[in-house]
């Protein structure tokens, strides 16, 4: 059996206030690809990476270009890869001049004895090998200067895809785009090994030098081939203070709870501290999960017959 998922965010975007229409299509075009892939027998590992560097490539979404911007106006960006086999990884956080995040956790996956590098170290690293570098500006966006704007005349920090901060726009303005979400990817391929990675700006507004969960395997990114992979969307700190990989692993290794049981515990917890958001997971038998506890969480997973769905909404409302 092989499948996989993806994310584009989660957050409070009321559905039917916008035209997602862009947003579904490179959902499903990239998960296609991705699924031709594992069909032809690529690994776990190597798909993710492919679909999120192309997620990182699509300016809809908060990771790569179209990141959201730090109190100062810059991109910092972080990213994680962890393979289910052996449980290998790579992240980096803080990154503002390689051109792909993901990859760049990839090289330090597979190229360096260390799992987590930030900020100049990580990028030296990018540069040693050879990995493209690009001017910060080439990741800043119209949209995210608008909402950075937007978040600091309101003096909050804020998720991408939160929009209850914003005034509601006249009633014959033109759907607002709303520039979702932090991206990330799962995979089970043919020899049953599981991988995540996952890419994000992180916080409009956030302080320089924040890093959310998304970087921290075991925490938003997380592969474990005896339990699940898992990448998640939403309020980092409280996902953090959770420990969400770490916790749905033991709940599927020591409490015996399925995955969506075990998920949806992991997402209780960060509730507790006010957590928001959610979270695509898979089994090692290609089980799917997808909880969230914010309105919409944009996805997109293949079926037991390779065919791909998209949603955006519960239950697929206002998809
Ligand atoms: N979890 C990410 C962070 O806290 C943000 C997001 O998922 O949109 O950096």
């Amino acid at each position: 059996m092989i499948r996989l998922a993806i994310h584009g965010g989660a957050g409070d975007l009321v559905p039917g206030t916008s035209d997602l229409r862009p947003h579904r299509a490179v959902l499903q075009q990239i998960s296609e690809r991705g699924y031709a892939s594992l069909a032809a027998g690529a690994s776990a590992v190597d798909v993710v990476e492919q679909m999120v560097i192309e997620l990182e490539d699509c300016p809809l979404f908060n990771a790569g270009i179209g990141a959201v911007l730090n109190r100062d106006g810059l991109p910092e960006m972080d990213a994680a890869i962890m393979d289910g086999d052996q449980r290998r990884c790579g992240a980096v956080a803080g990154i503002s001049r390689s051109r792909s995040p993901i990859r760049l956790a990839r090289g330090v996956m597979d190229h360096s004895p260390h799992v987590l590098f930030i900020g100049a170290g990580a990028e030296a690293l990018g540069r040693e090998l050879g990995l493209e570098q690009v001017d910060s500006a080439f990741f800043i966006t119209e949209e995210r200067f608008h909402q950075l704007k937007v978040a600091q005349e309101k003096g909050v920090i804020v998720l991408d895809h939160d929009t209850s901060h914003e005034d509601p726009p006249p009633s014959d303005a033109p759907a607002k785009d709303p520039g979702f979400g932090t991206v990330g990817a799962v995979a089970l391929d043919a020899n049953g090994h599981l991988a995540a990675a996952t890419s994000t700006g992180g916080l409009t507004n956030k302080h320089p030098g924040r890093v959310g969960d998304t970087p921290l395997p075991g925490v938003g990114t997380f592969a474990d081939d005896r339990s699940a992979a898992l990448s998640c969307t939403g309020t980092g700190e409280a996902f953090i203070r959770a420990s969400f990989g770490q916790h749905v692993h033991c709940r599927m290794q020591w409490s015996n709870y399925d995955l969506l049981k075990a998920c949806e515990d992991a997402l209780d917890t960060a509730d507790g501290y006010g957590g928001r958001g959610g979270v695509i997971a898979l089994d090692r038998n290609g089980s799917l999960a997808m909880p969230f506890n914010s309105r919409v969480m944009f996805r997109a997973w293949s079926n037991e017959d390779g065919s791909v769905q998209v949603a955006v909404g519960k239950d697929g409302a206002g998809d």
